[in-house]
């Protein structure tokens, strides 16, 4: 297997995480006989302070010409004047408008020994295994029209919530082939109680759902899935939701795990092509220590195998690896591995060893 793949390291600690990764997939490759190549482009604050903008033309062309594409994080304080023109992170939405990028995939899976560095008891956490599938380029944050303005000598704001059943469909679909694959159930979540918008998202999900038989579908209130996902998340498998519903469920459901240094993503388009990175940000206050868990960006390129580069076998040796280090007790600082923490480096050494032990 030959591929290219595109690296974005970013901004604060993505430059780390993304080299500690990179580490990984070469054993992989090396085990495995594949050969990866690797180019890296600007994105975000960097590419703003290097080039103007945080997206420059060649970073297009490249994740274009990928493969796939790995992502750091980008922003940090230098880049937080929220009343600038030219922000880090139009560099990521910029992205997945030009790849047609509309899903995000969000695996939140408890991975054993790590219980403790949950908010949940315990027993409310067995069997936490489910995916979040966001849709990512419509809804409310890019419906028209939108803006602020004065109406009746008062401040007002709006935002339109609009969805038709073509984007609908492609997100739900994807949600289906996703569950094929695992427990064949799909939660669709939405407001159809208020909203019409969430009113025909419901009818294109019932569609979707009879003419898939095999994938058991349900639907439900947003806001009841809130409280579910907290009482009892292990009843879930795959959830589907819009932009901000599926933004605002799958921070709650990232923090079941304890740690936004573990948890992978994926954004997916039509083809094979997808931008994987870790959930979490650039994490300013620790960049540059050398101390960042790169296991969710380890975990995104083992996402990335699965998916772009259908090396399903090579994802799950990296996701047992990651596994078998943190059975073997070794943590990052994040995960609470006190004075005995490994740093960025360190922890991705682990994971290779694991590898080439396998
Ligand atoms: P953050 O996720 O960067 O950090 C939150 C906390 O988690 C911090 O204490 C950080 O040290 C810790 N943390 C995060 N990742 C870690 C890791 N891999 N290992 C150990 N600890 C880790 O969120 P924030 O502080 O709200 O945002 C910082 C910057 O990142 C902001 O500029 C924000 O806009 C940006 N951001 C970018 C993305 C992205 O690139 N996709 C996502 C979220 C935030």
């Amino acid at each position: 297997m030959k591929a290219k793949i595109t690296l974005l390291p970013g901004d604060g600690i993505g430059p780390e995480i993304v080299d500690a990764t990179r580490q990984v997939l070469e054993s992989v490759a090396q085990k495995s006989g594949h050969s990866f190549t690797f180019s890296t482009h600007l994105i975000g604050g960097i590419a703003i302070d290097e080039t103007g903008v945080p997206l420059p033309d060649d970073t297009i062309v490249a994740c274009r010409s990928a493969d796939a594409v790995l992502l750091g994080a980008v922003g940090g304080p230098k880049w937080d004047d929220p009343t600038a023109t030219v922000r880090p992170e139009q560099g990521l939405l910029g992205m997945r408008k030009a790849l047609k990028l509309f899903a995000n995939v969000r695996p939140v899976k408890l991975f054993r020994g790590l219980e403790a560095a949950s908010p949940l008891r315990p027993e409310r956490l067995r069997g936490v295994d489910l995916v979040f599938i966001r849709e990512l380029t419509g809804g409310i944050y890019f419906g028209q029209p939108k803006g602020k303005e004065t109406r009746n000598g008062l401040r007002t704001g709006f935002d339109t919530m609009v969805y038709d059943e073509s984007e609908i469909r492609r997100i739900v679909e994807l949600a289906f082939e996703v569950a094929r694959k695992r427990s064949k159930r799909v939660t669709s979540i939405d407001k159809a109680n208020v909203l019409q918008t969430m009113q025909v998202w419901r009818e294109v999900a019932t569609e979707v759902g009879k003419a898939n038989p095999d994938v058991q579908l349900e639907h439900q209130l947003v806001d009841s899935a809130a409280m579910r996902l907290v009482t009892d998340p292990s009843s879930f498998d795959v959830i589907v939701a819009g932009n901000m519903f599926g933004d605002i469920l799958s921070d709650e459901g990232a923090v079941l795990t304890g740690s936004l240094g573990l948890l992978p993503s994926a954004s997916l388009g039509e083809g094979t092509l997808g931008v994987y990175e870790p959930i979490h940000g650039s994490a300013p206050d620790i960049a540059g220590r050398g101390i960042a868990n790169p296991l969710g960006t380890i975990l995104s390129a083992a996402m990335m195998l699965r998916h772009s580069l259908n090396l399903d076998e090579d994802a799950k040796t990296i996701e047992d690896a990651v596994q078998k280090v943190l059975d073997s007790g070794l943590r990052t600082a994040d995960l609470g591995g006190g004075t005995n923490s490994l740093g960025t480096t360190q922890m991705a050494q682990a994971v290779m060893a694991a590898i080439e032990g396998a």
